[in-house]
């Protein structure tokens, strides 16, 4: 007999402990082998003082069985409140979201009854990091980090996703055409790596009009990778488009941890009235059970789920008179699941799983990027400033000019207002000012910054943030002005 395998469990906020009490009651029935360990993370834990939401000896049991499935928590309002998810997805290296939006017409209402698509997003770059400064009294600051080694990660999922699946297609969400150089970077490493992948379709969209397709027609796509941002914003349009945010589960994997949970939140105020429906959480534990290995079961339980829907077995948030036979609660519905197992769908598409998820995982590790000369070539100096006009700002800057660095350009908030600038244009406190090397071909070093932000100093300005310009082999670093 094989062994059980340990997960750590949290049963959440709201109506977390309802639809977890449900899910791990029907999987259990249907022979899952699990050790279940127990923790305690979310609001309570936050309103002891601890800010994190969750006890360093829950990280223990994290740690030691690598595997947690989590309901929906509650973040207090006000400020002072890490975000447990983020915490979490980062603390375990949880770089791979990955979300399937399926339609189940006719039992479930969807303008999309041919919907079928998984978003893979990115967990750990962009906005995500959390690196947010307030610079002047008016301007506030939010940095978007994209890394070469987390976009191929993200990709190569995506694409080893897709073999494994028997998905087709493989599209890219990007804002190239905006953010060149995070974005362009994002693009840049999909286009290297689908040509690793030539049995699976390539597409790109820029995320705005790539979203309202999807949106539109979500059957024309399959898996769509993004960024963290998109990604976030997309997955709940995708899963409300399919029928219901209440239906939709999720996975969170990394090299060494995966985490599992459903995709909507805690629905505070339908807590504590057996009203919600635990189909996200448990198509979060399905996806938990192929990635241990338990395929069988998982494959089991997703099929009286769907039998369960099929037969018309509906909670309130997916109940409607012309497609429902009978509205029951939580409770009830984990029952009707329990006694659909070992049934198959007789309309809806049947599940059959092989073991993925950790070869997913594993074919995930990128290679040694080669190093690239790194040429300082100019810096832009961020300077708190509300004393006159552009033209003011520049005639005193080129003044502080040193024998190697002189100002090329002021932008305010990315519009170039000097030299030649629009009076037109609204200039905040907040000024970017380009000093770039005077002379062609000369590389700079930090002596050289430290020496042109002396000048600066002495002529009382107040800088408040620098940030280097480079070439990489002699291609520009940096974006140029608008
Ligand atoms: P929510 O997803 O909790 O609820 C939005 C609405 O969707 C609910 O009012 C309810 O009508 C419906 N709904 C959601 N899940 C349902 C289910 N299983 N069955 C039936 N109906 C369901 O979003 P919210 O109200 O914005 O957030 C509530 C709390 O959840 C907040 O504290 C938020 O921070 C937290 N949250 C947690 C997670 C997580 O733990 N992963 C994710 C999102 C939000």
């Amino acid at each position: 007999m094989s062994k059980n395998t340990p997960i750590t469990v949290a049963h959440g906020d709201g109506i977390g402990p309802e639809i977890m009490d449900a899910t791990l009651n029907i999987i259990t029935s249907a022979g899952a082998k699990l050790d279940i360990e127990t923790i305690e993370v979310g609001e309570q834990v936050y309103l002891r003082g601890n800010v994190a939401g969750i006890e360093p000896s829950a990280w223990d049991s994290l740690k030691r069985t690598r595997v947690f499935l989590k309901a929906p928590i509650t973040t207090p309002q006000g400020g002072g409140y890490k975000s447990l998810n983020v915490a979490t997805r980062k603390t375990l290296g949880l770089y791979a979201n990955i979300r399937p939006c399926i339609s189940y017409h006719p039992y479930v209402m969807t303008k999309h009854p041919k919907m079928d698509l998984v978003i893979v997003r990115e967990n750990e770059e962009d906005l995500y990091a959390g690196i947010e400064h307030r610079q002047t009294q008016d301007v506030y600051q939010c940095l978007k980090l994209i890394s070469r080694s987390g976009s191929e990660k993200i990709i190569r999922y995506a694409f080893e996703y897709a073999m494994s699946n028997n998905r087709k297609k493989v599209t890219c969400f990007v804002k190239d055409n905006i953010m060149k150089l995070t974005d362009g970077l994002f693009h840049q490493v999909y286009n290297e790596i689908s040509e690793e992948y030539p049995e699976i379709e390539k597409e790109v969209w820029i995320v705005d009009i790539g979203a309202a397709k999807m949106a539109d027609t979500p059957e024309n796509f399959d898996v769509i990778v993004m960024e963290n941002l998109y990604g976030d914003i997309l997955s709940d349009v995708a899963a409300q488009i399919a029928g219901s945010v209440g239906l939709a589960g999720s996975s969170n994997i990394g090299e060494n941890y995966a985490m599992f949970e459903a995709i909507h939140g805690s629905a505070p105020r339908r807590a504590g009235q057996n009203l919600a429906n635990p189909s996200g959480l448990l198509l979060g534990a399905v996806m938990m059970l192929n990635h241990i290995g338990q395929s069988e079961v998982a494959a089991n339980v997703h099929n009286a789920w769907l039998k369960t829907l099929e037969d018309g077995i509906h909670t309130y948030d997916i109940f409607k008179d012309s497609t429902s036979k009978e509205k029951v609660g939580t409770k009830e519905f984990a029952k009707a699941v329990v006694s659909r197992l070992g049934e198959k769908p007789e309309k809806l598409k049947e599940v059959s799983y092989k073991k993925t998820a950790k070869k997913e995982a594993k074919k995930s590790k990128t290679g040694k990027a080669k190093i690239q000369r790194k040429d300082l070539i100019g810096i832009d100096v961020f300077l708190d400033w509300n004393s006159g006009s552009a033209e003011d700002l520049g005639a005193i800057l080129k003044k502080v000019n040193t024998e190697n660095l002189k100002l090329d350009l002021i932008s305010s908030r990315g519009i170039k207002v000097w030299p030649d600038g629009n009076p037109e244009t609204y200039c905040t406190d907040h000024w970017r000012c380009r000093f770039m090397v005077s002379t062609d071909g000369e590389v700079l070093n930090n002596s050289d910054i430290i020496t042109l932000l002396d000048r600066i100093n002495d002529s009382g300005f107040d800088f408040i943030k620098t940030e280097n310009l480079y070439n990489f082999d002699g291609v520009s670093g940096y974006s140029k002005d608008q």
